[in-house]
């Protein structure tokens, strides 16, 4: 299954997708977890990077699709793959697609986690992530457990946040269009409890859970 996960920052993408590729057996291919990997690695494009994210800008799209087309060129990816936090603008959407196309591959589907903005600096700014695992807490809906180090993103800050969520209304959101026109979106209300987001996903996709 070819699957794109999309939703404003703190919907619940990284959650549900954690969750959801083991059931559905498809790597997790997270363009932000792979900005970060680069910048923990201090590689050249984690240098190139380090200064956007932390600001909540988005980075260039030549930069991204060639990081992500790459990445879901791999075998691993060759029976599916669960793309979270990409694509996130127009160009983006549309180099996926003819990369999948000149492969005479497509898309299954796009889950849009929809939450309001509202909630979302509370999910973000009380986001913590444990390093060794790269499990996903909340210092109030999902506290990590004693002893598990935690920490915080860089760019989880109300600053950083207010900037993404600009960049989502004004970059990603309009991407959704172009994708119910192709008839594979499939909407899912990202402020219910993780386990019943999980569960509408599933629902959505047609896949029962296991
Ligand atoms: P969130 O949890 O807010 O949805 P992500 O982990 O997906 O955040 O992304 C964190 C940051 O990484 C973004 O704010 C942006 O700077 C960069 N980034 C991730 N994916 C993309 C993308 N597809 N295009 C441009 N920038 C991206
Ligand atoms: P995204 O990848 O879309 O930015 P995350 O999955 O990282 O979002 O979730 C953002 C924060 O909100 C995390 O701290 C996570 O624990 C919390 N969270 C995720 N889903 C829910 C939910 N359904 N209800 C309450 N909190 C949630």
């Amino acid at each position: 299954m070819r699957l794109i996960l999309v939703g404003p920052p703190g919907a619940g993408k990284g959650t549900q997708a954690k969750r959801l590729v083991s059931q559905l057996n498809i790597p997790h291919v997270s363009s932000g977890d792979m900005f970060r990997a680069a910048i923990k690695n201090g590689t050249e494009l984690g240098k190139q990077v380090q200064e956007i994210m932390k600001q909540g800008h988005l980075v260039p799209d030549e930069v991204t699709i060639k990081m992500v087309i790459a990445r879901i060129k791999e075998d691993d990816c060759e029976s599916g793959f669960m793309l979270d936090g990409f694509p996130r603008t127009r160009p983006q959407a549309e180099a996926l697609d003819a990369a999948l196309a000149a492969d005479d591959l497509s898309l299954d589907a796009i889950v849009l986690i929809e939450a309001a903005d509202e909630v979302i600096i509370e999910r973000i700014t009380g986001r913590r992530t444990a390093p060794k695992t790269g499990a996903i807490y909340h210092i109030k809906f999902n506290p990590p457990p004693e002893g598990v180090e935690v920490t915080q993103r860089a760019d989880d800050t109300e600053e950083a946040v207010v900037q993404r969520m600009k960049k989502y209304h004004a970059e990603t959101a309009p991407i959704i269009p172009f994708y119910e026109a192709k008839g594979l979106l499939k909407s899912v209300n990202g402020l219910q409890t993780p386990d019943q987001v999980t569960e509408d996903i599933l629902s959505v996709l047609g896949v029962r859970k296991s």
